[in-house]
C-alpha cells in the first residue's frame, strides 16, 4: 500500500486516538437525549457541559459563554446574523480573503447569492454556474438594503488598521474579519481590531477556525481580546467533523439563527450530538496541551519545508507575511510555483502520495483562482499557480524530505 504524506491539517485533521477513545460510550450504551426527563437521558447534560468548560478553557472563556453548532460555517453566519438582529443595523465590514461561510454569507445578505445551492444540484460546474445565472436574474431586483464593505490587504496579507477605521459607520453593526487566514495562515493584528471595534461601539466577530489550538486565544477579561463572537471548528483540531462553537461574550446580544427546541438554553435549536460535542471538548483539552509543539516540533518541520522548495526549486515565491513573529502561523506555507498551475501541480503530487491543496477545501470543486492570493497580488498570475502546504505535530522529517524531493520530480516533469 502506498503511504500518503498529509500535509492539508488546514482542510481538516483526524481523529486523535484519545478523543475517538472518548466518544465510544456516546456512539454505543450512553445514546440517550439529554433533553429527557429520566437519568437514561438526562444524566448527559452533565456530559455537555463538561465538553463546554473544555471548550471555553481552550480560549479562556466561561462555559456559558459558549453555544455548541454543527460546524464554523453555522458560527459564522450564526454571529453574523446575530449582530444585526441586535443592532438593526445595516452595514457589515469583513475583508476580501475570508473564508466562503463569511463571503458568501454576506454576498446572500447583499443580495448576490453568487454561490447559492439547490437542493436537485450536483457539483457539475457548468450547471452550477447555468443556475446561478437564472438565480441572479430572478433575485437581482430583491434589494436586501444591506450594505458590505469588503477590506483590502496588503501583498504580504495584512489589513491596514486606518481601512477598518475609515470603513466604520454609524450603521455598522458587526465587524467580521479572521484571525488566522486558512490559505496563508497570515494573522490579522485582532486584539487592535477588537479594541477598534470597542471604541466605536460595534460588535466583532472573529473567525478564529485556524487559530485555535494553534496559537493561543484569550478572550478572557483579564487582559484577553474583546471580542464579541468567536467561531472555532472542531476537525481543525483533531476532533470529528460536524461540530463547531460559538462564543458569545456574556453581555453581547445573541438571536439564533436555528430556532427550534430549548437546547443550547434556546440559543441554537436541535438534539445535541453528545457523540461529537464530547469529542470536541476532549480536543479541546488536547489542543491545550499540544500548543508549544507549534512552535517547538511544527514550525521547524514548516521553515524545513518551505526553505527546501523555496531554495532549490526556481520562479517559488512565498504568499504570506514572509516573517514569522505574530503575523503568520507556525503551520502554514502558501507558495507560488511560476509557470505551473495549481492543478497540474497537485495531480502529480497526488500521485506521490502528497496531500496539499490549492486553497480551501471548501471551494476545490471550483475552478477559480485563489481569491485570498488574488486579494494580495491582483496582478499577477500567483492565484492560479499556488500550492498551500499545512503541517501538525503528527508529520515528521522524513515526510518534509520525502515532500521536497516529491515536489522537485513534479515541478521538473512539469517543466520538461
Ligand atoms: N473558517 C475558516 C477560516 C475555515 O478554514 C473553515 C474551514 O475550512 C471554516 C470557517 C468552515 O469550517 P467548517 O468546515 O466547520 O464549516
Amino acid at each position: 500500500m502506498s503511504t500518503v504524506i498529509y500535509l492539508d491539517h488546514n482542510a481538516t485533521t483526524s481523529i486523535g486516538p484519545e478523543v475517538l477513545e472518548a466518544m465510544i460510550p456516546y456512539l454505543t450504551t450512553e445514546w440517550g437525549n439529554p433533553s429527557s426527563s429520566y437519568k437514561f437521558g438526562s444524566k448527559l447534560k452533565g456530559v455537555l457541559e463538561l465538553a463546554r468548560e473544555q471548550v471555553a478553557e481552550l480560549i479562556g472563556a466561561h462555559g456559558r459563554e459558549v453555544i455548541f453548532t454543527s460546524c464554523a460555517t453555522e458560527s459564522n453566519n450564526a454571529a453574523i446574523h446575530a449582530a444585526l438582529q441586535a443592532t438593526g443595523k445595516r452595514h457589515i465590514i469583513t475583508s476580501a480573503v475570508e473564508h466562503s461561510s463569511v463571503l458568501n454569507y454576506c454576498k446572500a445578505l447583499e443580495g448576490n447569492h453568487g454561490s447559492h445551492g439547490y437542493a436537485e444540484g450536483g457539483t457539475d460546474r457548468r450547471a452550477v454556474r447555468e443556475r446561478q445565472a437564472i438565480y441572479h436574474e430572478t433575485h437581482e431586483q430583491h434589494e436586501s438594503g444591506y450594505r458590505v464593505t469588503y477590506l483590502p490587504v496588503d501583498r504580504d496579507g495584512l489589513l491596514k488598521l486606518a481601512d477598518l477605521e475609515n470603513a466604520i459607520t454609524d450603521d455598522t453593526a458587526v465587524v467580521s474579519l479572521m484571525w488566522a487566514n486558512n490559505e496563508t495562515g497570515v494573522l490579522f493584528s485582532v486584539k487592535e481590531i477588537a479594541e477598534i471595534c470597542r471604541a466605536h461601539g460595534v460588535l466583532f466577530h472573529c473567525d478564529a477556525v485556524q487559530a485555535a489550538g494553534k496559537i493561543e486565544i484569550d478572550v478572557s477579561r483579564e487582559g484577553g481580546m474583546p471580542v464579541d463572537y468567536l467561531s472555532i471548528t472542531g476537525h481543525k483540531f483533531h476532533a470529528p467533523k460536524g461540530v463547531g462553537a460559538l462564543y458569545v461574550r456574556r453581555e453581547t446580544p445573541f438571536s439564533p439563527l436555528i430556532v427550534g427546541g430549548h437546547q443550547e438554553r434556546g440559543l441554537r435549536g436541535g438534539t445535541e450530538s453528545v457523540p461529537l460535542i464530547v469529542g470536541l471538548g476532549k480536543a479541546a483539552e488536547l489542543a491545550r496541551k499540544h500548543l508549544p509543539c507549534y512552535e517547538k516540533k511544527v514550525r521547524p518541520l514548516r521553515d524545513a519545508l518551505e526553505e527546501g522548495i523555496l531554495s532549490s526549486i526556481p520562479n517559488t515565491e512565498l504568499n504570506g507575511h514572509p516573517a514569522d513573529a505574530g503575523h503568520r502561523l507556525a503551520n502554514t506555507s502558501n507558495i507560488t510555483f511560476r509557470g505551473i498551475e495549481s492543478e497540474a501541480l497537485l495531480i502529480l503530487l497526488d500521485q506521490e502520495g502528497i496531500c496539499a491543496s490549492s486553497g480551501s477545501a471548501c471551494l476545490a470543486d471550483s475552478d477559480e483562482p485563489s481569491h485570498v492570493v488574488k486579494a494580495m497580488k491582483p496582478e499577477s498570475t500567483a492565484s492560479r499557480q499556488m500550492i498551500r502546504f499545512s503541517l501538525d505535530f503528527t508529520n515528521t522529517d522524513a515526510e518534509v524530505s520525502s515532500a521536497i524531493n516529491a515536489v522537485r520530480r513534479s515541478v521538473k516533469a512539469l517543466l520538461d
